[in-house]
């Protein structure tokens, strides 16, 4: 008898293992051949990329870093990637992660200078031994790796935060813009599961801020066997439930994706108490059949599904 098997039969009893073992194979909700894209946002451009690698029967993997790096580049979006809002000293930090259906993962946390910490996320998993890199080991890392130097502040960006220090008046507020973070899950024409996160975090941060987004578990978790959950808005908050992990494992528990995400933001609001009328927090999720759901605190979170029959732009229901 295998070692963990037997720590299994001695700790829950021969019913309850065999129990748990039923209840597994209940749980898997695999369906080949339906692909599937959902993302944080209106972010039709980055899901029809995703689309075309899936359509291309590419893995889940590549499609949600190809989807990612389309807002990473996008320099009208001034939460992602380039063109992203700076921190209060006028620089622009990124942070992204990634997951595969194999339950790897990788991450990069105030990253300067590279237009596609998606890209380093996903080579930090794949070429290093290593989970997270942060800062100037990750921009390092990154140029060993053959990325090179973008300068990410752009002239509008610059104007948006020459005019904040103005009154260098920090207050969180609900939807900073219409795009924010992205968060991409994706199930390929093999069933498998993967997701990526990639943000430039909250406007006018202090210097060495790092929030929910590159944190495997709070801004993104995948497990193959049940499915995925992506997070955006703030980040400290989303951080303290760990709530992309916890979706997963309600889904995992048969709560439909919906329930699940419902489930998540009313602990942060929980949490939150009175505060949470400052803030926003936002979930989507997709389980291995193909169900989604999505959830947020306030109005005005937005989420865009596509698969084989097109792309829609779905508004979110809200606690409040
Ligand atoms: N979750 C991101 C962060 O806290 C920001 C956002 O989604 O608006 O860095």
């Amino acid at each position: 008898m295998k070692r963990r098997t037997f720590f299994s039969l001695s700790t829950m009893g021969t019913a309850g293992f065999l129990f748990a073992e039923s209840r597994l194979k209940t749980t898997k909700y695999d369906q080949r051949g339906d692909i599937k894209v959902i993302a944080t946002w209106n972010v039709p451009n980055a899901v029809d990329a995703a689309l075309e690698q899936l359509n291309q029967s590419a893995s889940a993997l590549d499609a949600v870093e190809s989807g990612c790096r389309v807002e990473e580049s996008d320099t009208s979006n001034s939460s992602v990637g380039k063109g992203g809002l700076p921190d209060r000293e006028g620089k622009v930090t990124l942070d992204a992660c990634i997951m595969d259906a194999s339950g790897n993962a990788g991450s990069v946390v105030f990253l300067e200078d590279i237009e596609h910490p998606i890209s380093v996320a996903r080579r930090v998993m794949e070429d290093s031994p290593h989970v997270i890199l942060a800062g100037d080991g990750a921009q390092q890392f990154a140029l060993e790796q053959g990325f090179e130097k973008t300068n990410l502040l752009t002239e509008s960006s610059k104007a948006a935060w020459k005019k904040w220090l103005e009154t260098a008046n920090y207050k969180p507020i609900i939807n900073i813009e219409n795009h924010d973070t992205i968060g991409m899950l994706a199930i390929d024409n093999q069933g498998n599961i993967s997701g990526g996160c990639t943000t430039s975090g909250l406007a006018y941060k202090k210097r060495g801020r790092v929030g929910d987004s590159p944190i495997i578990g709070s801004g993104l978790f995948i497990d193959n066997e049940v499915g995925g959950a992506t997070a955006t808005g703030m980040g400290e908050e989303i951080l303290k439930s760990v709530g992309s992990f916890l979706i997963v494992e309600l889904m995992r528990q048969g709560k439909h994706p919906q329930q699940a995400c419902e489930e998540a933001v009313r602990r942060i609001a929980k949490k939150g108490g009175e505060r949470i009328k400052d803030f926003q927090a936002g979930f989507v999720a997709l389980r291995k059949d193909g169900e989604t759901g999505g959830f947020a605190i306030h109005p005005g979170f937005n989420y865009t599904i596509g698969d084989e029959k097109g792309r829609t732009l779905l508004t979110s229901s809200s606690l409040f």
